[in-house]
């Protein structure tokens, strides 16, 4: 199949900035990330294209053998580069993300890479997320292995000047007409190598491991709001800083409350008697139960606002109110009296619309629509 412009997958213009490129990919990788859009092959392509055009175009080089010779000019079978959305996948989208986050990466220096940032979902109860609380948490990460201090050596040796670069981390690569400045593939840039590696980490410099943390939930977070736990993500390779862990708060559904932003909403049910002649009902709120006064007449979708019972945002403010819907119930297993009452209290409605405004005015409305009056 033939390869799509990286432009036009990008759907920049040409003469497009770093920054317009970066910010084109960006919407793109959120868009189709595979955590996602778990199982869609499409948006699985649509990644990797995304990612295959970033990975040229914000390299200056590789963009200028684009321009130059279009496709051929980046192929990555020709030539001894490494393949497209393999090995350097994680690394462009760590790198778009930790600036999305905010965070700064520093750059490489001797091989230091900033470790990854990770993302943690936490689910939470709605009266958690109102509240606050603390809760723990186990994270699969990466941390600097013990064995050999993280430097991937075997104890009691260290790395040594890489051969293929010697210590530049970078090597010269011909690539059909021109050459081009390429990450030394045999020491990933670091310029260093492992001749003797840690028996542990086989000389990653890093194991995985699962660790405990506790984490503070402010009182009003709601679904997509992120805590930051700075310096908890994967640790850096090669003595480079730990990335961050961001806590993704997601509130499950309550069975009685729905939330939208500070404000709380739910559903009461009430008889039709209740409804026709008006009453006290106890409504629930999230701290316990309270008094709500209804006027006789009450219909079906009537909203009673309670002020100051819903949610006190997170970043502050005042507190939102709760708004409890009115649902009238129609009766149902009626006994023998009881239909002979509702019988009786039918015949009493016959030909007097006072009673049912709503309920005339429309037979009106359709009469008038149907012209047949
Ligand atoms: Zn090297
Ligand atoms: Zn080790």
């Amino acid at each position: 199949m033939a390869k799509r412009d990286y432009y036009e997958v990008l759907g920049v213009e040409r003469g497009a900035s770093e920054a317009e490129l970066k910010k084109a990919y960006r919407r793109l990788a959120m868009k189709y990330h595979p955590d996602r859009n778990p199982g869609d092959k499409a948006s699985e392509e649509k990644f990797k294209e995304a990612n295959e055009a970033y990975e040229v175009l914000s390299d200056p080089s590789k963009r200028a053998a684009y321009d130059q010779y279009g496709h051929a000019g980046v192929d990555p079978n020709m030539g001894g580069g490494g393949g497209f959305g393999g090995a350097n996948f994680s690394d462009i989208f760590g790198d778009v993300f930790s600036d999305f986050f905010g965070g700064g990466r520093s750059s490489s220096r001797g091989g230091a890479q900033r470790g990854s940032d990770l993302r943690y979902t936490l689910e939470l109860d709605l009266e958690d997320a109102v509240r606050g609380t603390t809760v723990t948490i186990r994270v699969p990460t990466l941390v600097a292995c013990k064995a050999c201090d993280g430097s991937g050596a075997k104890k009691g040796t260290s790395p040594v000047t890489c051969t293929t670069c010697g210590g530049i981390g970078q090597v010269r690569m011909q690539q059909g007409f021109f050459s081009v400045q390429q990450t030394c593939p045999r020491c990933h840039g670091s310029g260093k190598m492992i001749t003797d590696p840690c028996g542990s980490c086989h000389g990653h410099g890093r194991v995985e491991e699962h660790k405990t943390l506790s984490v503070k939930v402010p009182a009003g977070v709601d679904t997509g709001d992120r805590i930051r736990l700075a310096g908890e993500g994967e640790a850096g390779v090669h003595g480079g800083p730990a990335g961050d862990l961001y806590v993704v708060v997601n509130v499950r559904e309550h069975p009685i409350f729905q939330r939208d932003g500070k404000h709380l909403y739910c559903e009461v049910p009430i008889s039709f008697a209740d409804a026709a002649l008006g009453g006290e009902l106890e409504v629930p709120t999230l701290d316990g139960r309270v008094k709500l006064k209804i006027p006789e007449g009450t219909q079906t979708g009537k909203l009673f606002r309670l002020r100051g019972k819903g949610v006190t945002p997170v970043r502050g403010g005042v507190p939102g109110d709760l708004l409890c819907r009115i649902a009238v119930e129609t009766p149902v297993n009626l006994t023998k009296r009881q239909r002979e009452l509702l019988e009786e209290f039918r015949s009493t409605l016959q030909g007097d619309s006072a009673h049912s405004p709503k309920a005339s005015g429309w037979f009106e409305g359709v009469k008038r629509f149907f012209g047949d009056v």
